[in-house]
């Protein structure tokens, strides 16, 4: 059987490191063409020895030029433009795209260019661009397969799109789902990256707590399956067991359950249409979970969720705004800066000042990222140190 080959950007982080545990389980099912890595020297060079990619690219051109020397025989790239060299490999028949931020995007198109499908693991790909990104797979006949888990089970169950009345996106609740307003405004770093059932990268555990992860979450949908946000509910779900689900028409609902671990939607994307036997979790049982809750969200808790929903409404430029305003609010919170609770003011005050920008394109996109955050940055600066 013909090896599929792989590459993955992101290998070190969260979502990288999970997916070469299920590569190594797979065995001689793929081959490792390509990985990039950020600062992570250490990991890299274990992963290199062990996978043997035939390329590597590195974020800076020290980072690269330290694992040069170590694998004289190997390409070593660096940067964004290594970035978009390895998107550019046509051995490739999918590109794990885990890098997280804006950084993803640019690589992504370059892949779909080139006819490669993708296994997109970047939140900001879809968020900031989503109809050019979307328009271009079309275009290019290119195969998106989600891999965050909401999504991977959308995918599953979305089997007739005529029939689809609403996708139904479950969420944790994060760690302040049942803390008052007061405390979880005031909560520490510490406690906000304390996630009850995902481990996951810094940025993603605080947009949990906030639930602004699942505003960015449903503009994902939006773009992924092309349906209307009027159509898209969100659900609170603490056990993290239901991964999201589909109402159609005639009163059916389809939903898709699993362990809470990243391997298995990390496998359905990398394997689709295939479904192998993979990492061992332990044998699904019902009588074991007992019991499944649902309530709905507390929007006035998390305004975050609210915001985002309309802001992908609204179209144009708001969600470019909405996710720069949001980073740079995160890593300030991250750095001590500014409270929980003053992420969502943050945010919220940036987005109501924006100025739209209808339809932009990538060059348009990255020039109101910088400027977003440059403006979140000023505001941290002048109201809240
Ligand atoms: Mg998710």
């Amino acid at each position: 059987m013909m090896k599929k080959k792989i590459t993955i950007l992101g290998s070190t982080g969260s979502i990288g490191t999970q997916a070469l545990q299920v590569l190594e389980k797979l065995g001689d099912k793929f081959e490792i063409v390509g990985l990039s890595a950020g600062k992570n020297i250490q990991l890299i060079t274990e992963q290199i020895k062990k996978f043997q990619p035939k390329t590597v690219c590195l974020q800076t051109s020290e980072h690269a030029e330290i694992i040069k020397n170590n694998f004289p025989k190997m390409e070593v790239l660096c940067g964004e433009h290594g970035l978009q060299e390895l998107c550019s490999d046509t051995t490739n028949d999918i590109i794990l795209v885990s890098v997280s931020g804006r950084i993803g995007l640019k690589p992504t198109l370059t892949a779909i260019k080139n006819h490669i499908n993708i296994a997109l693991a970047n939140k900001e790909t879809l968020v900031m661009a989503g109809n050019v990104v979307m328009q271009e797979a079309a275009k290019h006949n290119v195969e998106i397969l989600p891999v965050d888990s909401e999504h991977s089970a959308i995918h599953q169950c979305l089997t007739n799109k005529d029939g689809l009345k609403n996708l139904i996106i479950t969420a944790s609740g994060g760690p302040f789902l049942n803390k008052s307003i007061e405390e979880m405004n005031k909560a520490t770093v510490e406690q906000a990256l304390a996630h009850p059932r995902w481990d996951m990268g810094k940025k993603i555990t605080i947009d949990s707590a906030t639930l602004m992860n699942k505003g960015l979450e449903v503009i994902e949908a939006h773009h992924l399956f092309n349906v209307d946000y009027d159509n898209i509910k969100t659900v609170i779900h603490p056990q993290s067991v239901v991964h999201s689900a589909v109402e159609y028409k005639d009163g059916s609902v389809i939903a898709q359950l699993g362990l809470p671990s990243m391997h298995i939607p990390i496998q359905y994307a990398i394997c689709y249409p295939e479904r192998i036997e993979g990492i061992k979790t332990n044998s699904f049982d019902f009588a074991e979970i007992a019991k499944l809750t649902f309530e709905t969200p507390d929007l006035n808790k998390f305004p975050l969720l609210k915001l985002a929903i309309e802001c992908g409404k609204k179209e144009g430029s708001y969600n470019v705004c909405l996710n720069a305003a949001d980073e740079e609010a995160v890593l300030a919170f991250l750095e001590g800066k500014i409270s929980l609770g003053n992420i969502s003011d943050i945010v919220i005050d940036i987005v109501n000042k924006h100025n739209c920008v209808n339809n932009p394109n990538i060059d348009e996109i990255f020039e109101i990222d910088k400027q977003v955050r440059l403006e979140t940055k000023n505001l941290i600066l002048n109201k809240y140190l």
